[in-house]
């Protein structure tokens, strides 16, 4: 170990831009033994260790390391996966660079350990190895547990309560596992190969799945299950109410990632087959600056648009989303136009043009439509220009949609939100029996937290079903 002063940092091998663009393959290599071993290294084993503390799952960064340096992967694999679900994941799409790798403290002057790059190494080693098992239940518990949303919060949940011998039953409306992991986060971050060999693990430990199962009534689970666990994540995507907003060919960036995911999977998708939902040829304009506004100027660029702009309305460093996405969409040619918001847009029956509207940054911190931390924006008075555009992409955000009205249960108590309220010690709703995790309850997030969430409250489901199922044996 410490052998950062002699070892440089080293990711691994990425495409060059040019190549990356003409697919949707991923972009990042993977480390082989020696130059996993060597990175693993470059760790000075911290006392205070910040990386893990800074890590939503708290994982034991410094001893997998040192496992790795040591070249002992089955054990390195064993610790890691101990407090990730799923590590192969975090590994590929964490923004790192505001989680563990931002916080390494090795010393001033020597870039972070690759922490995340070498946590995907040493899973993807343990699936070659066949070192991954499925579950193996030892004695069922009788007790059953139904899951509403099959996206990280859910599928880690559902992992943690089957390991306790609960029958386990994990209801999604869409055809395929994973939530956003599937249909959100392009391939080019995370190949849906990945996510699938997942699902196929957690039906061979016995985890029940029931796809294309939209749950419209909370109390049918309820009859079914001891529990229920909702994890439906947030999908109200967030509008832009400027002149002409419902012109043609102004789309929810969500609509268009699914579209692109379901082609790539080799999905019949009408909205992509008649060229609505498809970039190529078109001068496309992504307004917004988190992650998802990256997934899609950089999906665009794939799909052979013309030209790919992204409207920003503050500047590049208070940008919401991770620093090596915008810095991706750079290389790959994407024009960036920060302190730029839409005023307008303008077309006949379809946009062809936005009214672009420039701002100036304000005060500091200043708290603007919930958000916090960011410097706030004003308008620039008279100074707009236009922009060419044919294809517009609102990345605004999301909002949670309706669940009272939706799952038919008006005594489920939301926040001012509109998210589902729990108390954060056991993540119960306010209906007895019902428990929430993962997006629905923080707002849209992370992969890592909504698998830090279904891991916990998993736990609160397990003690709930166990003792109710021990008064009820003490009564009898
Ligand atoms: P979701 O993943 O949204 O899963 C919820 C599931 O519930 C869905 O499958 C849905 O179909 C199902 N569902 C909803 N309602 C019902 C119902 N009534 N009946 C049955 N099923 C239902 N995070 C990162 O860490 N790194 C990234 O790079 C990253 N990129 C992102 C890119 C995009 C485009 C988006 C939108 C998000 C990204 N995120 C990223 C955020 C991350 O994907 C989410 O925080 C995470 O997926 C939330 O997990 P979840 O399980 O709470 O919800
Ligand atoms: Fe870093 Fe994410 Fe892995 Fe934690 S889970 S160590 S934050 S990559
Ligand atoms: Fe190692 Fe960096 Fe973590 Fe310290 S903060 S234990 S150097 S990875």
């Amino acid at each position: 170990m410490l052998t950062f002063p002699g070892t440089p940092q080293h990711y691994p091998e990425v495409k060059p831009a040019e190549a990356r663009k003409k697919d949707f393959e991923e972009i990042y290599g993977n480390f082989d033994k020696i130059q996993a071993a060597a990175q693993a290294s470059r760790c000075s084993q911290c006392g205070v260790p910040f990386c893990q503390i800074h890590c939503p799952l708290s994982n034991n960064i410094p001893d997998w390391l040192k496992l790795t340096a040591e070249g002992r992967l089955e054990e390195a694999y064993a610790i890691s996966s101990a407090t990730n679900t799923f590590p192969e994941i975090c590994g590929r799409i964490c923004p790192q660079d505001r989680l563990c790798e931002g916080n390494c403290v090795i010393e001033k002057g020597f870039k972070s350990v690759t922490i995340g790059s070498i946590e995907k190494y040493i899973t993807e080693n343990a699936f070659a190895s066949g070192m991954v098992k499925p579950i193996s239940v030892a004695q069922e518990s009788g007790l059953s547990v139904g899951i509403i949303g099959s996206g990280p919060a859910g599928l880690a949940a559902a992992d943690m309560l089957r390991r306790k011998g609960h029958d386990v039953h994990v209801y999604d409306r869409y055809d395929r596992v994973g939530g956003l992991l599937m249909y959100g986060i392009p391939n080019f971050k995370l190949e849906k190969s990945i996510v699938l060999r997942r699902h196929q693990l957690l039906k061979e430990g016995g985890i029940h799945f029931h796809l294309n199962y939209a749950v419209k009534d909370l109390g049918t689970l309820q009859e079914k299950h001891d529990a229920v666990l909702i994890a439906t994540g947030v999908y109200k995507s967030r509008d832009i109410r400027i002149p002409e907003y419902s012109l043609g060919n102004i789309i929810p960036a969500l609509k268009y990632l699914t579209a692109s995911n379901r082609k790539e999977l080799g999905d019949t998708v009408p909205g992509f087959d008649n060229g609505t939902l498809d970039a190529s040829g078109k001068d496309v304009a992504v307004i917004g600056g988190g992650d998802t506004a990256m997934d899609c100027v950089r999906t665009a660029v794939r799909q052979g648009a013309a030209s790919v702009t992204c409207l920003y309305r503050r500047d590049q460093a208070n940008m919401p989303g991770s620093a090596r996405e915008v810095k991706n969409a750079l290389e790959e040619g994407v024009k960036f136009l920060f302190l730029s918001a839409p005023k307008a847009f303008i077309g006949n029956g379809s946009v062809n043009q936005i009214l672009v509207q420039q701002m100036r940054l304000t005060t500091h911190d200043a708290p603007e439509n919930g958000e916090r931390g960011r410097q706030s924006v004003a308008p620039v008075e008279e100074e707009t220009f236009t922009l060419k555009c044919d294809l517009a992409i609102k990345a605004l955000g999301f909002d949670a949609e309706d669940l009272p009205v939706l799952l038919k249960a008006p005594a489920l108590r939301l926040s001012q939100y509109g998210t589902v309220d729990i108390n954060k010690k056991n993540f119960a709703t306010s209906i007895d029996g019902v428990f929430a995790a993962g997006d629905i309850v923080r707002g849209a997030s992370l992969v890592v937290w909504a698998i830090r969430d279904g891991r916990d409250a998993a736990t609160a489901v397990h003690r709930y079903v166990t003792e109710k199922q021990l008064s009820k044996r003490n009564a009898a």
